[in-house]
């Protein structure tokens, strides 16, 4: 076994690869960057080495093969290079896991044919993952290679949560289930939230609000995951940057049979062009909140159903859960979008949910609660950190592997 002490982390979409080579000794990042519009005539390749000044390299990178050789590149030009006996393995992000895997797994032939057979459930997220370990088990074929997936934290729901109430076999032939995202997200922020409180984890209920560009909730319970808003594919649940979120199913049919659009129209619809930006024509809360507070009654319409759908799910998991020890807001908008934070949480005090109006508005990168004293359920802010979780992970299997 390695006796190398870093991971390298790596995030492989459909045209970018995002990476972070984390130090597990004390949690610091070495170094981290990322390639964008790989493919394309004007790709991108950004490098942050700890403590230095970002490096941009402009070229094409034809596929993500190249990308990966720059990146192994400019890591070495940090004397950081894949061949380093300091790198201990390669953790990938890997979106869907299906039922099989439900823990970090030490990739092999087997385990990545097994990811390219849930190809269909995740048609647009496993085909780049994949390629992701491809190519660094190319360039690295002895070093042992993780997958961590998106989905493994919510395969504790129970069966009663991940079932679709339609015909039982046809859904099981298809594997038309529930499984859940941003579970690397969810898990950091619930044990980060348990050390904040400077409690346990396995006595602590938790509702998860996962709001990025892409938004989730879930209902925590003692550490376990009980119920996630995404399903079978990430546009279901909340309001999203570009999703519907939850929507009847009726809506695709009628869009279908009365608008004529096609099946692809639609998917691109409620993926791409809906949620926030449907709404009002943008998908950053930011210019959102400015154009709100400006008079935009598109703007103001769209924050308002983003929030009414939010409350839906704090109401919805509080009685999944039954009792709710604290509420956590993470990423982009959970972190940084106070008003959103109010707005979600006001007039819950018969519920126990209370938010300090100058606590939530402290603007600071590190967890904090902005939930008064008195408040029966803790509210905090905890900055999500989905690289490191991987990379704990990770670090974890491949030591417990000896
Ligand atoms: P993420 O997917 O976690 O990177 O979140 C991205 C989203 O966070 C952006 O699309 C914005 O809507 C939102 N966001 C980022 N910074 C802020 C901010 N300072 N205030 C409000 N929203 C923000």
């Amino acid at each position: 076994m390695s006796e190398g002490t870093r991971i390298l982390v790596l995030n492989a979409g459909s045209s970018s690869l995002k990476y972070q080579l984390i130090d597990m000794l004390d949690g610091s990042r070495p170094a981290s960057g990322l390639v964008e519009r790989i493919g394309e005539a004007n790709g991108r390749l950004l490098h942050t080495p700890r403590g230095g000044a970002a490096r941009e390299t402009l070229q094409v990178f034809p596929d993500h093969d190249a990308a990966l050789k720059a990146v192994a590149e400019e890591l070495a030009a940090d004397g950081l290079g894949l061949d380093s006996p300091e790198l201990a393995a390669i953790g990938h992000r890997v979106v869907h896991g299906g039922q099989r895997f439900t823990a970090p797994t030490v990739i092999t032939d087997e385990v990545l044919a097994e990811i390219r057979r849930l190809i269909p459930v995740a048609p647009l997220h496993n085909p780049a993952n994949i390629t992701g370990i491809e190519v660094a088990r190319a360039l690295r074929p002895d070093l042992p290679q993780v997958a961590v997936f998106d989905t493994a934290f919510h395969a504790s729901m129970p069966e009663h949560a991940a079932r679709y109430a339609i015909d039982k076999a046809l859904a099981d032939e298809h594997r038309v289930r529930r499984y859940g995202f941003h579970g690397t997200s969810h898990q950091y922020v619930a044990r980060a939230t348990a050390r904040l409180l400077g409690k346990d984890p396995v006595g602590l209920n938790v509702i998860v609000l996962h709001l990025g560009n892409g938004a989730s909730a879930s209902a925590v319970a003692g550490g376990v995951c009980v119920e996630t808003s995404m399903g079978l594919t990430p546009l279901e649940g909340l309001v999203m940057g570009t999703r519907s979120g939850d929507i009847d199913a009726g809506v695709v049919f009628h869009l279908h049979r009365v608008g004529g659009l096609s099946v692809d129209e639609i998917d691109d619809l409620l993926n791409r062009r809906s949620g926030l930006l449907g709404l009002c024509g943008d998908n950053d809360m930011r210019e959102i909140m400015r154009r709100a507070e400006a008079g935009d009654e598109d703007a103001a319409l769209a924050f308002r159903t983003y929030v009414h759908h939010l409350r839906k799910y704090i109401g919805a998991y509080y009685a999944v859960l039954g009792r709710v020890d604290a509420i956590a807001f993470t990423a982009g908008v959970g972190e940084n979008a106070a008003p959103v934070r109010e707005a979600a949480t006001a007039g819950l005090e018969e519920l126990g949910i209370a938010v300090d109006p100058e606590l939530n508005s402290i603007r600071s990168g590190e967890a904090r609660v902005i939930s008064p004293r008195y408040a029966r359920v803790t509210v905090a802010v905890v900055p999500t950190d989905e690289e490191l979780e991987i990379a704990q992970q990770c670090f974890a299997l491949v030591h417990q592997a000896v």
